[in-house]
């Protein structure tokens, strides 16, 4: 039970998803208690340091600049902001902030050392700070961890065969590079994807397949709800039904059993009810804030009462891992290599995503 696997095959994924509903909750539960204390949950602040104008053409993101989904787009925000809002989340009970930029890949250059900057300034604030900021290259990694990063995510969204229905700018080898380039560091891996895009259950087995064959598995995979917004291609995408939530979170705590499981975007969607028994499956973290970068999340005044209701008790920051010192940027013994890396441009057609930027105009 407390052995990780690496060598998972779709088809046992895909048994044990679709295992009877009582069978499935009581092995992830157990295998949950075994390794977490089930009492426990990290609550999350996703903050978009950088919002909309994204060269990207992800097929469920408001942020896509081709969509034109009516959402307010911002440039970088100032270090200060950015520690402005990391104490209010720290204030009402957030251990971590995930800052999450909308491009495509991070660029060496002034942005890049502001990111930097922010890093520094979250993690002497004492919390775990996560950044998604695209693909980066080993060097940008390096930094990052120099920086105090404990976190970068970076998902794998979908399988890789699933990936092409939903993203044509860029490819699958891509993300696991990017992965990999983390894992070359002290910097801890969050990747997971979402749900209810279309996809079958052989695509979501597919996916944990690729996270679960990860050595090591990565320690956080947030598995996301569709939210689907007016504007992208897979806004007419019918809601994700909770017993398929259930079942995703479920197998993901059975086949990743020492992952942090994360119940992140869609979370508005669902009772009460419904993410009791996702934490009963196996969910231990949550996104709090009215925002998960665009699209609406509950406030975190319903979530403290829903913690109360539960006897959920926040977790504190750095128990899985020692909070990463540190290094000024005077002291950085890395510094920006100017490298252009090349990230492929698959460019295959996906004629939902052409015709959603094209009626658009
Ligand atoms: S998901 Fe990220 S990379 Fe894709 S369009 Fe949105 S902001 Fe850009």
């Amino acid at each position: 039970m407390n052995i990780i696997k690496n060598n998972w095959t779709k088809e046992e994924i895909i048994a044990i998803y679709n295992k009877p509903m009582m069978d499935l909750l009581y092995e992830a539960a157990t295998i949950h208690r075994t390794n977490h204390n089930p009492n426990v949950v990290q609550v999350s602040t996703l903050l978009s340091i950088k919002t909309g104008g994204c060269p990207e053409d992800c097929g469920y993101c408001p942020q896509a600049a081709r969509y034109h989904a009516d959402i307010e787009t911002n440039d970088l925000m100032s270090v200060q902001q950015v520690k402005a809002q990391a104490l209010r989340a720290k204030s009402s009970g957030s251990s971590r902030v995930c800052m999450g930029a909308a491009w495509r890949n991070v660029k060496d250059g002034p942005e890049f050392e502001q990111v930097l900057e922010m890093v520094r300034t979250i993690n002497k604030l004492d919390m775990e700070v996560c950044c998604t900021l695209g693909m980066i290259t080993e060097n940008q990694a390096r930094r990052l961890a120099e920086a105090g990063l404990y976190a970068y995510n970076h998902n794998l969204d979908s399988s890789e065969e699933y990936y092409k229905e939903v993203i044509s700018t860029r490819g699958y080898e891509d993300r696991l590079e990017t992965i990999a380039n983390v894992r070359k560091t002290n910097v801890t891996v969050c990747s997971g994807g979402i749900i209810g895009m279309g996809e079958s259950i052989e695509d979501r087995a597919g996916m944990l397949v690729a996270l679960a064959s990860l050595d090591p598995q990565p320690e956080s995979v947030p598995i996301n709800a569709l939210v689907a917004v007016e504007g992208t291609p897979l806004e007419n995408q019918k809601p994700v039904e909770i017993w398929d939530m259930l079942r995703m979170v479920a197998t993901t705590r059975i086949v990743m059993p020492k992952t942090q499981v994360r119940l992140s975007a869609g979370r508005l969607q669902m009772t009460r009810e419904g993410q009791a028994m996702c934490f009963f499956a196996g969910a231990n973290s949550i996104f709090s804030g009215d925002k998960l970068l665009t699209t609406p999340n509950p406030n975190a005044n319903d979530d403290i009462k829903m913690f109360e209701l539960l006897g959920l008790i926040p977790q504190k920051p750095f128990i899985k891992k020692m909070q990463p010192q540190t290094v000024e940027a005077e002291d950085s013994v890395y510094q920006a290599l100017g490298e252009k890396p090349r990230w492929t441009r698959p460019e295959h057609k996906i004629e939902r995503n052409i015709e959603a930027a094209v009626t658009k105009k």
